[in-house]
C-alpha cells in the first residue's frame, strides 16, 4: 500500500528519481540526497509504514527483509570495516520523512556516538 502524498512512496514508484542501490520484493534502497558520510544509504520498506512506532506483527516482515538487505548492501559497498545503522522515529527522534527508513552510514571512522 502506497501513500500518494509520500515522497518516498513516489521514489519507490519511480515518479521521482533517485540513485537506487538495491531493490527486491520488500525493500528499496537509495543514496541519501544530503550525505553525512562517504556512504549514506536509505533503506525503506516498499509498503508505506510511517515510522518504527507503526511496526507490528502485520508488517514486521519488512523490517526483517530490510536488515537482510542492509547486510547485502554493506558488502556491496565495501563496508567490511563496519558501519552504523540509524532510525529516527517521530518528532522527538528527529524524523523528517514519515516513511520508515534506516540510514546506513559508513566509509569513514564515524565519530559523535551518542550511545
Ligand atoms: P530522517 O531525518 O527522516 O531520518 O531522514 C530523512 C533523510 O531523507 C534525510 O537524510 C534526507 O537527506 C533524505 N531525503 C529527503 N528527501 C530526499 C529525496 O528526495 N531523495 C533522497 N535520496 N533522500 C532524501
Ligand atoms: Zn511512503
Amino acid at each position: 500500500m502506497k501513500d500518494a502524498n509520500c515522497i518516498f512512496c513516489k521514489i519507490i514508484d519511480g515518479a521521482i528519481p533517485s540513485t537506487k542501490v538495491y531493490e527486491d520484493e520488500y525493500v528499496f534502497a537509495m543514496r541519501d540526497i544530503n550525505p553525512q558520510a562517504p556512504v549514506h544509504i536509505l533503506v525503506l520498506p516498499k509498503e508505506h509504514i510511517c515510522c518504527a512506532d507503526a511496526i507490528d506483527e502485520s508488517n514486521s516482515v519488512y523490517v526483517a527483509k530490510i536488515f537482510e538487505a542492509i547486510a547485502k548492501i554493506a558488502k556491496a559497498e565495501g563496508l567490511e570495516k563496519g558501519y552504523r545503522v540509524i532510525n529516527n522515529c517521530g518528532e522527538d527522534g528527529g524524523q523528517t520523512v514519515m516513511h520508515l527508513h534506516y540510514h546506513i552510514l559508513g566509509g569513514v571512522k564515524l565519530s559523535e556516538k551518542i550511545i
